[in-house]
């Protein structure tokens, strides 16, 4: 899609101003944009060629775009107007892509469901009455609903890979520091990445190819060169080892959803790949959310104490300066929010944090090192990124957090988080008319055998530019 529209040149207003136009119209039903972005100027301003040349896009409200409001979900910031771009802004102008909307997200990025977005919850293209997931789900109803081929988002724990699941699209968080995340408003910054959604293998291709690369400005980001992704594209899974997790299939209730992944794993059999059940340790796979949860809230309390009303965003009335960062932290974050800064506030307490962060820290090498060591004998891990379709938006409430369910199918993916290892999901199949997707992580810099085997299973699949009809 994408480099057909980019080779389209005559059609590039036309094309951006539909988008533009149909994300308005589909906002009543989805309310998936927190803020609409206007392409005239852009459009003017269009280089002659690009990978990107008048394609159409969105990002993720995290994003800091210059003189347009960059909120991150949050009240707090619901004011705030960044005088920079993000890197990956730049680079995208440059590559002749044009911003039509800053996508709707959980609030700082943080859950997993996008209803705490202080403009409401988004709801999923495919079935309104259902959640897009988060906390990038506005990027994925966009991309979902045919409105854009590509969307920017972030992932900490799963915040590309789950929404991307139940919205039936393509959501890759690359190897961490292969994008530049400078200008991104931070979650958890040892585990951040930026990444995408698509609609296909060979748009995701393009859109690395856009996007990664070594900036000054982003000490983190790595000087491996950029490939042209999609040149190198091959599909053939003879001589191919894909390690199932075990643990996780063992996890999901959904008869429906292991059918339908296994019926995959078959059909990657017959087609030449070597498909093994691969077990990790329990003890391991049952700790990744509680490490996740230690380290990620331990580093945003941290990255968010500059939230205070004083130096950005909404400011409460206060009779001191102390008055005025309670008052503006307490009405300006959700209660979710809050209670994730008191749990990392509590991890990062001097007497805790041995017993706590540091731990987490440790437990977190260990996960890593298992998942090290599967994929030294195989080319990926995969399993289903969720074990059911998207919740109903009112029952996402009543799930049993300590289950193996919830805390191993639902909370796995955090494990390419903590490895930053590159991790993508792809459609698998579908129940009551809403998608199923499935997830695949590889070693570290090998984006080039991700998109190959994500290309293989879209070629299984069929699932190419699949998207919604939104009634
Ligand atoms: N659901 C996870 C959380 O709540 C992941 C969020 C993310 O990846 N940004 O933190």
């Amino acid at each position: 899609m994408i480099r057909e529209m980019a080779k389209d040149k005559a059609g590039a207003e036309k094309r951006c101003n539909e988008a533009y136009e149909k994300a308005q119209k589909l906002q009543p039903v989805l309310n998936d944009v927190i803020t609409f972005v206007d392409p005239a100027d852009q459009l003017a301003h269009l280089p002659e060629d690009g990978l990107m040349r008048g394609v159409p896009i969105a990002l993720k409200d995290n994003v800091n775009t210059k003189g347009i409001r960059t909120t991150a979900g949050s009240r707090i910031l619901s004011n705030y107007v960044p005088i920079y771009n993000a890197t990956i802004v730049d680079k995208l102008n440059a590559a002749g892509a044009v911003t039509i909307a800053k996508a709707s997200m959980d609030e700082l990025a943080m859950g997993g469901t996008n209803l705490t977005c202080f403009t409401g919850p988004a709801h999923n293209p495919w079935d309104p009455r259902r959640m897009t997931g988060g906390s990038s789900g506005g990027s994925a109803a966009l991309v979902a609903s045919n409105v854009v081929p590509m969307a920017i988002g972030s992932d900490t724990g799963d915040s590309i890979r789950k929404p991307a699941a139940y919205n039936g699209i393509v959501g890759v968080k690359p190897t961490y520091g292969r994008i530049s995340r400078y200008g991104i408003i931070p979650y958890a910054s040892s585990l951040d990445h930026v990444g995408y959604f698509t609609r296909s293998i060979e748009d995701a291709c393009i859109s690395l190819q856009v996007l990664a690369g070594r900036d000054e400005r982003d000490m983190t980001s790595s000087d491996r060169p950029v490939p042209d992704y999609s040149k190198l594209l091959n599909s053939d899974l003879h001589g191919r080892k894909i390690a199932i997790m075990g643990n996780v299939v063992e996890s999901i209730a959904n008869k429906h959803t292991v059918g339908v992944f296994n019926d995959l794993m078959d059909k990657m059999k017959a087609k030449g790949a070597q498909v093994d059940v691969y077990h990790f340790d329990d003890a391991l796979m049952k700790a990744i959310l509680p490490t996740y949860f230690i380290i990620a809230n331990c580093e945003a309390t941290s990255n968010h104490s500059n939230l205070d009303g004083i130096r950005f965003g909404v400011r409460e009335d206060g009779a001191d300066m102390k008055e005025i960062m309670t008052n503006s932290r307490t009405k300006g974050f959700g209660p979710l929010i809050r209670r994730r800064f008191v749990i990392g506030s509590y991890g990062l307490f001097e007497e805790n944090q041995e017993r706590l962060f540091r731990k987490a820290q440790k437990v977190r090498r260990l996960i890593v090192n298992a998942l090290h060591d599967c994929l030294k004998e195989y080319d990926c891990v995969i399993a289903p990124a969720s074990g059911d379709i998207a919740p109903l938006i009112d029952e996402s409430k009543d799930q049993d957090q300590l289950s193996d369910t919830y805390m191993v199918a639902e909370n796995y993916m955090a494990i390419a988080n903590f490895s930053g290892y590159p991790s993508m999901t792809v459609p698998m199949g579908f129940e009551d008319g809403c998608p199923l997707g499935v997830n695949l992580t590889c070693r570290a810099w090998d984006e080039e055998t991700m998109f190959d085997l994500g290309k293989a299973i879209e070629e299984i699949t069929g699932y190419y530019d699949l998207h919604a009809e939104v009634k």
